[in-house]
C-alpha cells in the first residue's frame, strides 16, 4: 500500500495548502472603508483568527475537564471574536482593535480566576503589549503608559491569584495542556505578527501606490460634475501650451463658457436642480470634446475649454455645434422640464502671449457676451 499514501498525503497537503491560501485571502479582504492603514487591520485579524483557535481549544478543554464555568467562558470569548473579526469587514477594524486590546485583560483574568497562574495567562500579556504596538492604538507615549498599566495589573493579578484558589482545582497534566495552549498561541501570533509585517512588504508598497492612484484621482476630478477639476485643466493647458512653443501643436484655442442665468434656476427649481443641471452640461461637453481636446469645471457655473491644433476660427465653429447641442439639452426635473443657455468667450493662445494672458482674454469676451444678452459665442 505504500504507493497509495503519497497521492493521499499530497491530497492532504495541498488541502491544506488551499486552506491557507482561503485564510490569506480572507485576512487580506478589503472592506472599501479602510479607516486605519491596511497593513494594521490584517494584523489584527490575524490575531482574531487565532484567537478563535484559541478559544475553540480552551472550550472543548474545559468541558473535557467538566469545567463547565470554563466552557461557559471559552464560548462566549469564541463568540466576541468572531464578533470583532466580522466587524473587521464592516469597516470597524478601529472599534474592533480597541476592543480587542481590553477584552485581553479580561481574558487572563477569567483565566487566572478559573484556572489559576499555573495555566500561563500571563502570556495573554506579551500578546497585549504586541497588539499595542502593532496594530497602531494609541500614540507612543500612550502605548508606554498603557503598558506600565498592564505589567501592573498582571502583577497584582498574579499576587492575587497566588493567594487565592482557582474555581476548578486541575492536575498538572490538565494545567499543562493550558499552559502549552497558551504558549503556543503567543508564539503563533507572534509569529503571525511577523510574517504580516517583514514579508510582504511589496504588498503593503502595492496598497499605497493604489492610495496614491485613488488620491490622484480624487485630486483631479470635480467631485459633482465627475469631469476635470480647475488644477487639472490648468495643468492640462500648461502642458498643450508646451507643446505648442515646441512647435508639435499647430494651434491653440482656449474657451470660457457660464451658464446663462444659473442663479435663476437655482432660485426656481432648487439647488438640487443646480447640480442636475451642473452635471447633464458638464456630460455633454465631456462628450463632445472627446476627440477636439479638454473641458474642465473652472468654478461655481464656468467651464474652460481648450482645443488642440484649432484657431481661433476654427473653435468658434465647434462651439456653435456645441451651444446647439446644449439648446437642445431638456433637463428633467420632478415636475419641470427646461433648457439652459450659455454665454462663451474665446481667445487664440500664441507664443508672443501667455497662458494668463489668454484666459483674460476670455473672460474679457464671456464678459461682452454677457453684456450683450447672452447665449452667444465671443471671439
Ligand atoms: P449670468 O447669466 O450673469 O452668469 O447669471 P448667473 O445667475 O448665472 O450668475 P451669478 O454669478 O449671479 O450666479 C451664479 C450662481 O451659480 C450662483 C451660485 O449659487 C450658483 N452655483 C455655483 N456653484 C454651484 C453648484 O455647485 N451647484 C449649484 N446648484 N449652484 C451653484
Ligand atoms: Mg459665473
Ligand atoms: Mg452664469
Amino acid at each position: 500500500m505504500r504507493g497509495g499514501t503519497h497521492p493521499v498525503f499530497l491530497s492532504k497537503f495541498c488541502g491544506v495548502v488551499t486552506m491557507l491560501s482561503k485564510l490569506r485571502g480572507l485576512a487580506l479582504k478589503k472592506t472599501g472603508v479602510e479607516e486605519r492603514i491596511f497593513k494594521h487591520t490584517v494584523i489584527l485579524r490575524v490575531n482574531l483568527f487565532l484567537m478563535i483557535l484559541y478559544f475553540i481549544i480552551f472550550t472543548v478543554l474545559s468541558a473535557l475537564f467538566h469545567a463547565t464555568q470554563g466552557a461557559i467562558f471559552g464560548g462566549s470569548g469564541l463568540f466576541l471574536m468572531s464578533l470583532l473579526l466580522y466587524a473587521t469587514y464592516r469597516g470597524w477594524s478601529n472599534v474592533a482593535a480597541e476592543v480587542y486590546c481590553i477584552l485581553l485583560s479580561a481574558v487572563s483574568m477569567c483565566v487566572s480566576i478559573l484556572y489559576g497562574s499555573g495555566a500561563s495567562p500571563m502570556i495573554i500579556l506579551l500578546i497585549q503589549i504586541m497588539v499595542l504596538f502593532t496594530v497602531n492604538l494609541l500614540n507612543l507615549r500612550n502605548r508606554l503608559a498603557f503598558t506600565a498599566m498592564l505589567v501592573a495589573y498582571y502583577l497584582f493579578l498574579f499576587n492575587f491569584m497566588e493567594m487565592s484558589t482557582p474555581v476548578y482545582a486541575l492536575d498538572d497534566l490538565e494545567l499543562n495542556l493550558f499552559r502549552l495552549l497558551h504558549i503556543y498561541t503567543g508564539a503563533f501570533i507572534t509569529f503571525g505578527i511577523m510574517g504580516v509585517t517583514t514579508v510582504d512588504s511589496q504588498l503593503w508598497e502595492k496598497d499605497l501606490i493604489e492610495r496614491n492612484a485613488s488620491l490622484r484621482t480624487l485630486a483631479a476630478y470635480d467631485s459633482l460634475t465627475g469631469i476635470s477639476n480647475r488644477t487639472a485643466i490648468m495643468e492640462m493647458l500648461n502642458k498643450a501650451t508646451e507643446l505648442y512653443r515646441k512647435a508639435r501643436m499647430d494651434a491653440l484655442t482656449v474657451a470660457i463658457a457660464d451658464i446663462d442665468f444659473f442663479k435663476k434656476v437655482n432660485d426656481t427649481y432648487g439647488h438640487i436642480c443646480g447640480d442636475i443641471v451642473l452635471k447633464e452640461v458638464a456630460f455633454l461637453m465631456r462628450d463632445f470634446m472627446e476627440d477636439k481636446g479638454k473641458v474642465g469645471r473652472w468654478g461655481g457655473e464656468e467651464f474652460l475649454f481648450i482645443f488642440y491644433n484649432m484657431n481661433g476660427e476654427q473653435a468658434e465653429r465647434e462651439l456653435y455645434d456645441l451651444q446647439s447641442k446644449l439648446r437642445n439639452l431638456v433637463v428633467n426635473y420632478e415636475s419641470y422640464s427646461f433648457s439652459v443657455t450659455l454665454t462663451f468667450g474665446v481667445a487664440e493662445y500664441s507664443s508672443v502671449r501667455d497662458v494668463i494672458d489668454t484666459i483674460g482674454e476670455a473672460d474679457r469676451k464671456l464678459y461682452m457676451g454677457k453684456q450683450s444678452g447672452r447665449n452667444v459665442i465671443v471671439f
